[in-house]
């Protein structure tokens, strides 16, 4: 039996590691936050993937797993506002794993690396039963630009920079469970994300935005985050919750999958917060720069957790985000 919950572990571990670190921050962000000279901080953070738990080996090619165990944590670091200078690979491999598989995985590993221009200064090995791929990433961010999950200020708006549940119907097709129009659309949401680095590096100059967070366990559990650690209230409007044309559709016609869909992760788009004041601007500027909207998707207030409303109503989807221990589900 589940006697706890991922979010309760990383509570417990941030209760006892995070006291007395001065100017650092340590457990509870998406990267940890060193000072590293006088313009900027160092910031790193690491994701483990494992087989079976992450990923099924027969549903994701080897070229795909390689990206997207890179793109994990570049959202992380983009979370920050910074961006991604090194990177440490640790692999646990099963002794029969095959050589071609491991070369492909490598292949694409190398090439993404090139693509966000990371170098690879070391990692570890180990056999293992499963495949278990653990990622380091280091970066910078220029001190006053770095955004933390623990500013968000009453009064902000809350928006994102792209739309949810793609991922998540992606995921239902490799699982058989969606059949839609627009698979191979989906399935490329789900198997290889982009990071918001470029969104997350422009929305680090504004000082309007306070705070911000990728989105991997969904919008609800992340958006909890930034209101648990900023000691406020976020409130969303179901109405107002982005999605694309081809998901709009694959609802008109599965409104049972809505809710499920809507609140799981792996979207990997910035969720931030921001002065009401400098909305208006931002936006247009954010238009002008990257030829796409950004969101809002609601505001912060004086309280505690995340609030739903449809019509002006609590609306309370079953399913809150995606828990590894499944305690608190
Ligand atoms: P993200 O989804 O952004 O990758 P996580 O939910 O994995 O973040 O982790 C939240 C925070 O808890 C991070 O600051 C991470 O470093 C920390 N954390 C998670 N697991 C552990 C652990 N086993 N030991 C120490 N810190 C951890
Ligand atoms: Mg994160």
């Amino acid at each position: 039996m589940n006697t706890f919950s991922e979010f309760d572990l990383i509570k417990n571990l941030s209760e006892r590691f995070s006291k007395n670190l001065d100017n650092i921050v340590g457990i509870g962000d998406d990267c940890s936050v060193v000072p590293f000279d006088e313009k900027y901080s160092q910031i790193t953070t690491t994701d483990l993937l494992v087989e079976d738990v992450h990923f099924l080996k027969n549903k994701i090619s080897a070229k795909d797993l390689a990206y997207r165990s890179i793109a994990v944590n570049i959202s992380d670091i983009a979370a920050m506002g910074g961006h991604p200078e090194h990177i440490y690979l640790s692999l646990g491999l099963p002794k029969n794993l095959s050589p071609s598989y491991l070369n492909e995985f490598l292949e694409a590993f190398e090439n993404t690396c090139k693509h966000y221009g990371v170098k690879v200064l070391g990692g570890d090995t180990s056999s293992c039963e499963k495949i278990v791929i653990n990622i380091l990433v280091q970066g910078k961010v220029e001190k006053e630009a770095v955004k933390l999950r623990s500013k968000a200020k009453e009064g902000d708006f809350v928006c994102t920079t792209g739309v949810l549940a793609d991922s998540a119907i992606g995921l239902g097709i490799l699982f058989e469970k969606y059949v839609t129009k627009h698979d191979s659309y989906f399935l490329e949401k789900h198997k290889t994300p982009r990071p918001h680095l470029e969104e997350g590096r422009w929305l680090s100059k504004w000082s309007e935005v306070h705070s911000m967070i990728d989105i991997s366990d969904g919008i609800f559990a992340d958006l909890g985050h930034i209101c648990e650690q900023s000691k406020v209230q976020g409130v969303l409007d179901l109405k107002d919750l982005p999605l694309s044309i081809e998901a709009k559709n694959f609802f008109k016609e599965n409104k049972e999958a809505f809710t499920d869909c809507i609140s799981s992760g792996e979207d990997f788009i910035l969720i931030f917060t921001v002065a009401r004041h400098a909305l208006e601007k931002i936006s247009a500027d954010f238009y002008k720069n990257f030829q796409r909207p950004l969101y809002k998707i609601g505001h912060i207030e004086k309280g505690s957790g995340v609030k739903l409303l449809l019509d002006g109503e609590i609306y309370d989807p079953a399913q809150k985000g995606f828990d590894h221990f499944g305690a608190s589900q």
